[in-house]
């Protein structure tokens, strides 16, 4: 069975300096992003160890550490790729469009993805997603990595609002690790994910 592992980053830790200090990055990637993949694969074991025994005294506890894990792993593995040094500026194309069509404009959408963010209640991430029943982009809240999502489409967007992303440089400065995020997004990975994610058909008609 194939195990997760942690994804090589496109750039240095210190390539999106100023707007992301090196150490941060460091930490984030090799630290936090690490220990997710390390707790799915573990979670994914324990889970094996229980069918095998039948002993599912755990199951709540393993199912809940199995969301948290694998969708750390997710959401750290598309934020990586939504950053770039020559990140910036504004979305082009279908994916622009459907801003538009659905947002109401690009400022719109980002004033209402940068509220989502800076209101997270505890920890949690901002999130553009593509919400395949509908035909839809849609922004999302997300709670700690796996609540308050809607079930079936993925996140082409996302932005880490846990302290772990931002404190050791922003301290309580929020708004100001929000500025910086919209400095560094790499609008053509999302395109890439926006352009993905139309594929996805649910089967309901
Ligand atoms: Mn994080």
């Amino acid at each position: 069975m194939k195990k997760y592992t942690l994804p090589e980053l496109a750039y240095d830790y210190g390539a999106l300096e100023p707007h992301l200090s090196g150490r941060i990055l460091e930490l984030h990637h090799a630290k936090h992003h690490k220990a997710y993949v390390d707790g799915a694969n573990t979670v994914l074991e324990r889970l094996a160890e229980a069918r095998e025994s039948g002993d599912f005294g755990s199951i709540n506890q393993l199912e809940k550490n199995l969301a948290f894990h694998l969708s750390g792993h997710i959401l750290h593995s598309i934020f990586w790729r939504n950053l770039n040094p020559t990140g910036g500026d504004k979305p082009t194309g279908e994916l622009a469009s459907a801003i538009t069509d659905q947002l109401g404009s690009f400022d719109a959408f980002k004033a209402q993805l940068t509220e989502a963010a800076m209101n997270v209640q505890g920890s949690g991430w901002g999130a553009l997603s593509w919400e395949p029943v509908g035909q839809r982009v849609i922004v999302e809240q997300v709670y700690d990595h796996q609540g308050n999502v809607g079930q079936g489409g993925p996140p082409l967007l996302v932005l880490d609002m846990w302290e772990h992303a931002y404190y050791l440089q922003y301290e309580n400065r929020k708004a100001e690790w929000v500025d910086a995020f919209w400095e560094l997004v790499d609008w053509d990975d999302v395109a890439t994910r926006f352009k993905a994610a139309r594929t996805i058909d649910l089967a309901l008609g």
